[in-house]
């Protein structure tokens, strides 16, 4: 919408855009492939790394305030995979259904039907270029992941993520229900809250 503040979501899963359209209400959200901007490869050792350096190249491409999301998957008993990998567990242009098959031989190979398991999702808003103080957000979500997949909702592993104390997997919740308690819904009430305390003026980079 014209009077809503601009955010670059430094992402090209659609996935967690759809998110973010519906976590950031009052916020025009502006997908970075429809900016013509081409995602990198991802090098940092950390989601913090990843997610910092994905918001600096939309920022400094669009010119307009980025937010970079590096999440994944993290499984204890497997070594904490897929972890940075989670996009490209199964192999480098791996689907979210190879990702989720893989896991799931991955638990089998190991003797397990299920394990713990969380998610992880670090936010970094990028508001200029240069940024000396990005603002970073991190949110969690504890569970299970089962080799049972249950329900079409979401995207990635969600339908063999059960949070804890949860009969349901996230892929049989709807969208508002896994935004109350995800590690996404987490990470963006944080963000939000930063937001309104620096006082961030958007017209101030609108206008440049
Ligand atoms: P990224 O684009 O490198 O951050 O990769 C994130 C990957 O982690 C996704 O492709 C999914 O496989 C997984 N992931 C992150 N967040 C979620 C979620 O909310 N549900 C299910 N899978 C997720």
């Amino acid at each position: 919408m014209a009077n809503q503040p601009n955010i670059v979501v430094a992402t090209d899963n659609l996935g967690k855009l759809k998110e973010f359209k519906l976590l950031l209400p009052s916020f025009n959200i502006i997908s970075q492939s429809s900016m013509g901007i081409v995602p990198e490869e991802e090098l940092g050792k950390t989601f913090f790394e990843n997610s910092l350096h994905k918001a600096r190249v939309a920022n400094s491409s669009s010119g307009m305030v980025s937010l970079g999301d590096d999440s994944g998957l993290i499984v204890p008993v497997l070594n904490n995979l897929p972890g940075l990998r989670s996009a490209r567990y199964a192999h480098a242009r791996a689907t979210d259904k190879e990702n989720r098959q893989h896991l799931k031989n991955e638990l089998e190979k190991n003797g397990f039907d299920q394990a713990k398991a969380y998610f992880v999702c670090v936010l970094a808003l990028v508001k200029i270029p240069a940024d000396p103080f990005p603002l970073i957000a991190t949110g969690t979500l504890e569970g299970i992941v089962k080799t049972t997949m249950r329900g079409a909702n979401g995207f990635g592993y969600d339908p063999m993520f059960y949070p804890k104390d949860s009969n349901f997997s996230l892929g049989e919740i709807d969208a508002n229900e896994k935004a109350l308690l995800s590690h996404r819904g987490e990470a963006i009430q944080i963000l939000k809250r930063k937001i309104e305390r620096f006082d961030f003026q958007w017209d101030s980079v609108e206008n440049r």
